[in-house]
């Protein structure tokens, strides 16, 4: 059995708004239904940064320990858990736990649950050295899997993945992926192109657009620079009628009031960025005769998580990460405030 120590090292906010306080806090016992996961590495999601400004209409915990990218090692189960293991490799997503009885946990649609413990936000997340998750919502990671890596698929990837599948494109169509180059965008690129999709790539920069075209995007489109983003995107397929899907991962208004514009006919636009206190526009006489459907998308479900997870470990999802020190979130939050990261900063625990 793994010795596990009364305290360890977190990131905690004491108030909305910050800063981040690194300190020594006690180590919590997993109930019976729990398991207590070690977590080597964090991805820090864009979602920890609203929590810590408390821009969203939903109240965080109070002193919160952030985080929802966790990967690592099983150290204690509770008494009924019974398909989890000490040892075993785990990871603590978003949702940490539902009630799994509601309609939507019968259906699948957990992330739907009305009474859903959400790591990082609702309960303590992922950035300390061992965080509490429940055994029926952790995602099993198999053996000797790069933990450093895998951590931002844990939300960035299986939101992604999700919201690529509910956008229904097929093999050989088109999608924009807007906001590529941060987190999210940097992984649905990779997806996209797992997929059979041809992707558009909309962010801003140099490096960015390195990167997303490594990555696997046909085409970019610098929103800071073009003069017609709409006019861009829909230039950027071959017949010039846009993408059929656009997957919107981007962390301002705008471009949510863009998209129907410049999708396909009959095309999808999958809304995943949660911009604080943003709406969503579209002009009515172009939606009707288009045909055009506008969706939200949520996380996944722990389908939806496996199978993200089955892309990553067959190697067909490389995205780029920089790995940093727990200690030193809040430089990771100021970069990521001026959009500064070009895809993910992950966090080792030990440092
Ligand atoms: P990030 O900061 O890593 O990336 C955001 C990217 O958006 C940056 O590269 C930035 O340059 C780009 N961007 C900003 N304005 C843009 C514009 N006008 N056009 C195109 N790109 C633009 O953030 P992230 O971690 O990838 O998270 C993105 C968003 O997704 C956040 O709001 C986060 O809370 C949300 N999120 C939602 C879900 C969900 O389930 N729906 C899950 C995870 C994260
Ligand atoms: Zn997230
Ligand atoms: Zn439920």
């Amino acid at each position: 059995m793994p010795e596990i120590p009364t305290e360890q090292w977190a990131q905690v906010i004491e108030k909305t708004g910050g800063p981040v306080d690194y300190k020594k806090i006690p180590v919590q016992k997993p109930g019976p239904d729990e398991v207590l996961v070690n977590i080597k590495f964090s991805g820090v999601c864009h979602t920890d940064l609203h929590a810590v400004n408390g821009d969203w209409p939903l109240a965080t915990k109070l002193p919160l320990v952030g985080g929802h990218e966790g990967a690592g090692e099983v150290v204690a189960v509770g008494d009924l858990v019974t398909d989890v293991k000490v040892g075993d490799l785990a990871g603590v997503k978003w949702l940490n736990g539902s009630c799994l009885a509601c309609e939507f946990c019968q259906t699948s649609d957990e992330p739907l649950c009305p009474k859903p413990l959400l790591s990082g936000y609702t309960v303590d997340g992922t950035f300390q050295q061992y965080c509490i998750a429940k055994a029926a919502h952790v995602a099993r990671i198999p053996k000797g899997t790069d933990l450093a890596a895998i951590a931002p698929v844990l939300c960035a990837g299986i939101t992604v993945y999700k919201g690529l599948k509910e956008s229904g494109v097929k093999p050989g169509q088109w999608v924009a992926i807007v906001g590529a180059g941060g987190g999210l965008g940097s992984l649905a690129c990779q997806y996209a192109r797992a997929m059979g999709l041809r992707t558009i790539a909309i962010d801003s920069g140099d490096e960015k657009k390195k990167m997303t075209t490594e990555l696997g995007a046909e085409a970019f489109v610098d929103f800071a620079t073009s003069k017609n983003v709409v006019a861009d995107v829909q230039a950027a397929t071959p017949d010039g009628l846009g993408p059929h899907a656009v997957i919107l991962v981007a962390v301002n208004e705008k471009p949510f009031q863009q998209a129907a514009e410049y999708v396909r006919p009959r095309g999808t636009v999958i809304c995943i960025g949660l911009p604080a206190g943003a709406y969503l526009k579209a002009p009515v006489f172009e939606s009707v005769i288009k045909m055009i459907r506008i969706q939200g998308s949520y996380v996944g479900n722990r389908k939806d998580s496996a199978e993200a997870i089955e892309f990553f470990t067959r190697g067909l999802i490389k995205a780029p990460f920089k790995v940093v020190g727990l200690s030193e979130l809040q430089m990771v939050y100021d970069k990521m405030h001026k959009g500064e990261i070009v895809g993910r900063y992950v966090l080792d625990t030990s440092k």
